[in-house]
C-alpha cells in the first residue's frame, strides 16, 4: 500500500527529524493545533512500537491472557515493567501498580440436558449445540426442575418508553424464554425502519443487552432465563455464545450470587423454534406479538428441566494501573482515566487445530495503544495540569468485571474523575479520513474529539452499527453507569485510497472469522498507520481535558447525566 505524504505529515516528519520513517508512520499536531493545546513539544507515535508490544502480548507464550493463569502472571509483570520503563508512578495509593480484583471462576458440566415435557410429549435439546447455559450461583449444583416455561417477549421493563413485557405476570420460580436486543418496533410512518421514539430506533439501548435480560429476570425472581439467539440482533454468531461454556468469572458478592437466576443461558434459533413448536406455538408469530406494548407473557404449558454441576475457584485477578502526576498542585488530585482491558479468553476449544485465543486485536492492540499514549504523556511539554491514570483492567471478556470493580471501589474518587477514555481494539487496516464515535452525542468529550480530529484533518462519524450496542460492550460503560463521562471510538469508515465499502467489508470479515476466535492473531496485511493516528487523537483529547477550565458534562437528555449531577452535588 502506498500513501501520499500530506503536507501535515511532511511537516511532522521534518519537525521530528525522522525522514527515514515511512509516511503515515508518524503524525503530529499542526501549528494551529499546537496553539489550541498549548503544546510546545509534541510527542511522536510509532507503529513499530505499537506492533512490537502486540507481538509480545498476543504471543502463544502469553496463552491468551485469561485471568488467573500463567498468561495473567506474564501480562501483569509485563505491564508493570512497561509502566516503570516509562517512568510512571504506581497508580494505586498503596504504592503498587496493582488493584486486586476478587473473582470467582465457575465451570459448569451439564448433568441433565434441557428437557421439556408437554402432556405426554418429551423433548430434549443438545447441550452446547442447541443450548448453552451456566449458573452464577456459588454452589456445587444448580438446576431448574419441571419449571413452568413462559415466553416473555423481549424481557424488558422500560418506564421511560412506557414498555413492560411482564405486565402483572409473576415469573417467580419460572423459566422465561426471551428475545435478544430491544423490541424491534417498526416506525408507523415508515415500516422500513425502526420507530425512533422507542428504544432509540436502530440504536441498541441497555435494554437490548443480554446482561440486562439476566438482571431483569433475576429482579423478578425467575429460576431460569433462556435467551433466543439470532445472529443479526445479537450482533454475533452462535459460536460466540458457545464460548461462554468455558470457565466464567464474576465478582465475589456477599450473597454468593444467589440473587441471580439458578440457570442463565441461550437457545439456538433452531432449538427455540422446535421448543415452541412442541408447545404448539410458532416462533415468528410470537415474535410479532412481542413487538407491541400490549404484549403479555405467554405461558407455554410445559415444564423445563436442566441441571449443571459446577467446579469453582476463587482468585485475585488484577487491574494494573499507573499514573502521571499533574503539573498543577491545585489540580493534581483530579484525574483523566484511560482504560484498556488486558485480558482475553485464554486457552479453549481448538479451531482448526489452534486452542490459544491470542486476542491480538482484542485487546493486546488496545493495551499497546494505551502504552503508546502513556509514553506520549511522559514526553509532552508542558505536562498536563491534572493527573492522568492509565488503567489496564482485567476480566472484560467475563462481563466488564475489572472495570466494574474499579468503578465501584475507585482508587481516586469518581467525583474528581473528569473523564474516561477507553481503548478496545485498534484500526489495523490503515489511515482513515474519519473516526467513528460509539454513542456519538453523549457528552462534551465529543467536542474535544472533534477539535482534535480537525487538527488531523479528520471528521467524526456516528457508529454505523448502533443496533449492536457497542456502547454497552466495553469498560467505559461501567464509568458511564456511575456517571463519569466516557469516550469510546472505533475505526473510521473512509479508508484512504480504498473503495467505499472497504471498511465495512473488513469489519464484517473480522466479526465473522476472527472475533473471539483463536485466529485473532497478527495478520501479515496489518497496517497500523491509522491506529497511530488514533492514539495521537485520544492523547490530544485527554491532554485537553486535563488542562480544561471546566469538567466535561453529559449532554442534556443523556441517560447518565442525572447520576453525574447528583455526584457533583448540583
Ligand atoms: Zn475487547
Amino acid at each position: 500500500m502506498t500513501r501520499m505524504m500530506t503536507p501535515l505529515l511532511l511537516w511532522a516528519v521534518l519537525a521530528a527529524g525522522c525522514s527515514a520513517e515511512p509516511a503515515g508512520q508518524r503524525a503530529a499536531a499542526d501549528g494551529a493545533g499546537r496553539a489550541a493545546t498549548g503544546i510546545t513539544s509534541m510527542p511522536g507515535f510509532d507503529a513499530g512500537r505499537l506492533l512490537q508490544r502486540i507481538e509480545v502480548l498476543s504471543s502463544d507464550e502469553f496463552e491468551g491472557r485469561a485471568p488467573g493463569t500463567k498468561g495473567e502472571e506474564l501480562t501483569v509483570t509485563y505491564l508493570e515493567e512497561e509502566f516503570r520503563k516509562l517512568g510512571l508512578q504506581p497508580g494505586n495509593t498503596d504504592g503498587t501498580y496493582i488493584q486486586n480484583v476478587p473473582l470467582v471462576g465457575i465451570t459448569v458440566t451439564n448433568t441433565q440436558p434441557l428437557t421439556v415435557t408437554s402432556g405426554g410429549r418429551k423433548e430434549s435439546f443438545k447441550w452446547a449445540d442447541e443450548v448453552v447455559a451456566w449458573t452464577k450461583h456459588v454452589a456445587e449444583t444448580a438446576a431448574i426442575r419441571d419449571s413452568d416455561l413462559i415466553f416473555a417477549g423481549y424481557g424488558v421493563t422500560a418506564p421511560e418508553f412506557d414498555w413492560d413485557d411482564f405486565k402483572d405476570v409473576d415469573v417467580k420460580g419460572k423459566t422465561i424464554v426471551v428475545l435478544v436486543n430491544d423490541p424491534q418496533v417498526p416506525d408507523p410512518s415508515d415500516p422500513s425502519r425502526l420507530d425512533p421514539k422507542l428504544f432509540n430506533g436502530e440504536a441498541m439501548t441497555y435494554y437490548g443487552r443480554w446482561t440486562y435480560k439476566f438482571e431483569e429476570g433475576a429482579r423478578r425472581g425467575a429460576a431460569g432465563i433462556l435467551i433466543v439467539h439470532e445472529t443479526g440482533p445479537a450482533g454475533y454468531p452462535f459460536p460466540v455464545v458457545q464460548g461462554f461454556l468455558r470457565e466464567r468469572f464474576d465478582l465475589v458478592t456477599p450473597d454468593k450470587n444467589m440473587g441471580r437466576a439458578a440457570i442463565e443461558g441461550w437457545l439456538s434459533l433452531d432449538a427455540a423454534r422446535r421448543l415452541l413448536q412442541v408447545a404448539g406455538h410458532d416462533f415468528d408469530a410470537l415474535k410479532k406479538q412481542a413487538l407491541t406494548r400490549e404484549f403479555r407473557p405467554v405461558p407455554l404449558g410445559m415444564g423445563a428441566s436442566l441441571a449443571v454441576r459446577t467446579s469453582m475457584r476463587t482468585l485475585d485477578s488484577r487491574n494494573v494501573l499507573a499514573k502521571l502526576e499533574g503539573a498543577d498542585p491545585k489540580l493534581r488530585d483530579e484525574y483523566v482515566v484511560y482504560t484498556a482491558h488486558w485480558d482475553h479468553l485464554g486457552v479453549g476449544a481448538p479451531v482448526n487445530g489452534d486452542a490459544i485465543y491470542n486476542g491480538a486485536l482484542d485487546n493486546a492492540s488496545g493495551v499497546s495503544k494505551l502504552l503508546e499514549i502513556a509514553r506520549a504523556f511522559t514526553e509532552v511539554q508542558p505536562r498536563p495540569r491534572r493527573s492522568i491514570l492509565f488503567l489496564m483492567v482485567t476480566a472484560e471478556e467475563q462481563g466488564l468485571l475489572g472495570s466494574q470493580h474499579y468503578t465501584v471501589s475507585p482508587v481516586y474518587p469518581l467525583e474528581r474523575t473528569l473523564a474516561n477514555i477507553n481503548v478496545d481494539t485498534v484500526n489495523q487496516w490503515g489511515r482513515t479520513k474519519d473516526v467513528t464515535v460509539i454513542g456519538m452525542g453523549a457528552s462534551d468529550l465529543d467536542d474535544y474529539l472533534q477539535e482534535a480530529a480537525a487538527q488531523q484533518g479528520r471528521t467524526l462519524r456516528p457508529d454505523p452499527e448502533p443496533e449492536k450496542g457497542f456502547y454497552y460492550r466495553s469498560d467505559h460503560f461501567n464509568f458511564a453507569k456511575q456517571g463519569v463521562p466516557a469516550l469510546y471510538i472505533d475505526s473510521g469508515e473512509e479508508f484512504i485510497g480504498k473503495p467505499a465499502e472497504y471498511g465495512r467489508q473488513k469489519r464484517d470479515e473480522y466479526t465473522n472469522n476472527d472475533y473471539h476466535a483463536p485466529s485473532d492473531e497478527i495478520k501479515p496485511d496489518w497496517d497500523l498507520s491509522g491506529a497511530v493516528e488514533d492514539a495521537e487523537l485520544l492523547f490530544l483529547v485527554g491532554y485537553r481535558v486535563a488542562n480544561a477550565e471546566r469538567y466535561p458534562e453529559w449532554k442534556p437528555g443523556n441517560e447518565f447525566r442525572a447520576t453525574r449531577e447528583k455526584m457533583l452535588g448540583r
